[in-house]
């Protein structure tokens, strides 16, 4: 084996959220043992790429990108969703120089494949050297992302996650709490709860108590929005499922507490549809408890993604989709025209929905849902609204409201306003919007 001159390792981070945080832990794990993180493939010892398996383009992208890693410096670790299973079998195939390969929030083995191949520096002390004591960050120093758990006990016919990441494991509550109250003190205004599904922590754990400050500190996603409140930053809810236990988080969202929002992936509106979907909600319901929550907090921010052309979809099927939409009054909506996923059960579905049809289906559900998010943002113009700046450059500064999620939702424009800096907080006057974005001064 190759002695290593340094301890420089170069790292490719792909896929999503939850992807970036197991990113971050490694990098912080890799700095507390002493090794640079280098930008380019000529000075790094090893390179190490996490990949994602979700959808094929993902699969390809990680597969490029392991190529590439390869040609460009020759030493390559590979973690993360696409490190388990029949994939890590393809990589090891059409890669086989890949010194190791790891599944994903498999922090320990990946982080000892890179001791293995570049020793760490014996005198690194991890107190005083300078890893910033946030850890490493890859989004922007103003927002982070919180994992709150691994894995999924719903078992949906099109998603292969639980295959890939297993049941749910919570995090415990005071490690949770220890991270953000270091992200808070690290200059966070944002933090973005993640996870499979947000609304189940702490069952696996049978909602342990768990201790913070030496506070007793239930593992359950309730007291968790009652402890992340009291940082007085912003906390936005992620990949929440519409149980009735929801409904006693939405008064910390009335009170001002935690961001009036709420992500719930409700995936379609035909209850025969959720069915052959196995999804963990239904539909009746659904509408029932979005009522609930605007009673509750009339000016909530409900975002959710939908499937069309899953199979055995019907003309009635889609029908009542864009019923419940119509009904739901959704402010933000993905939408997204299935395709199979290898290795997902739904792939052996009979009925299998023509692609023209999955597309005339989603042009349709998109201009019904195009006329709700405008309707509903026209609403806004005239109010006063709080803005959190992302961006700011010679011509004003671009940020979000309390409605919008970073990278998915809209944008909120103060044009001219140059002297701001990101992570400001400012309050403005919505004078304009279109489909997606809002204008404030
Ligand atoms: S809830 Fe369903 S779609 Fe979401 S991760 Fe679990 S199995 Fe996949």
């Amino acid at each position: 084996m190759k002695q290593p001159a340094s301890n420089k390792v170069g790292f490719i981070s792909l896929g999503c959220p939850k992807a970036l945080v197991d990113s971050e832990r490694i990098l912080t794990q890799l700095k507390l043992d002493g090794y640079d993180i280098v930008p380019s493939y000529e000075d790094a010892e090893v390179v190490v790429v996490n990949t994602c398996g979700f959808i094929d383009s993902a699969k390809q992208e990680s597969l490029d990108a392991i190529g590439e890693a390869i040609s460009e410096n020759g030493r390559v670790i590979v973690t993360g969703c696409m490190g388990k299973g029949d994939d890590a079998s393809i990589i090891r195939k059409l890669h086989p120089k890949v010194l190791a390969v790891s599944g994903p929030a498999a922090y320990e083995e990946v982080v000892g494949a890179v001791h293995e191949y570049v020793p760490p520096v014996i005198n690194h002390d991890p107190y005083t050297d300078l890893v910033p004591p946030q850890g490493v960050k890859l989004t922007p120093r103003h927002y982070a992302y919180l994992k709150i758990s691994e894995g999924c006990n719903h078992r949906c016919s099109f998603c292969i996650i639980p295959d890939m990441r297993g049941d749910l494991v919570s995090r415990p509550i005071g490690d949770v709490m220890e991270e953000a109250e270091r992200l808070v003190r690290a200059g966070v205004r944002e933090l973005l709860v993640i996870s499979q599904d947000t609304s189940a922590y702490g069952v696996d754990t049978r909602f342990r108590t768990g201790f913070w400050n030496g506070r007793p500190l239930k593992t359950h996603m309730q007291q968790l929005c009652e402890a992340l409140a009291e940082f007085g930053v912003w906390v936005r809810l992620h990949y929440v499922y519409p149980y009735p236990h929801v409904d006693k988080v939405v008064p910390l969202m009335a009170d001002g507490r935690i961001l009036p929002y709420l992500d719930v992936p409700f995936q379609h509106g035909s209850p025969e549809v959720l069915l052959r979907m196995k999804r963990p909600a239904a539909a009746e319901k659904s509408l029932e408890r979005i009522q609930a929550w605007r009673s509750i907090c009339p000016d909530i921010t409900l975002r959710s993604t939908f499937i069309v052309g899953f199979p055995g979809e019907t003309e009635q099927d889609f029908e009542i989709l864009l019923d419940f939409l119509r009904e739901a009054q959704l402010d933000r909506v993905g939408c997204f025209q299935y395709s199979p996923v290898k290795g997902a059960k739904a792939n052996d579905l009979p009925d299998q929905v023509p692609e023209v049809l999955k597309q005339e289906r989603w042009e349709r559900f998109m201009a019904l849902q195009q006329e709700i998010s405008s309707a509903r943002l026209q609403q806004k113009v005239g109010r006063d609204i709080e803005i959190l700046i992302d961006e700011v450059d010679s011509d004003g500064a671009i940020g979000r409201s309390p409605a919008d999620a970073p990278e998915i939702d809209g944008k909120v424009f103060l044009d001219g306003a140059t002297g701001l800096k990101p992570g400001d907080l400012v309050k403005a006057t919505v004078t304009g919007a279109d489909e997606y974005d809002l204008w404030a001064g």
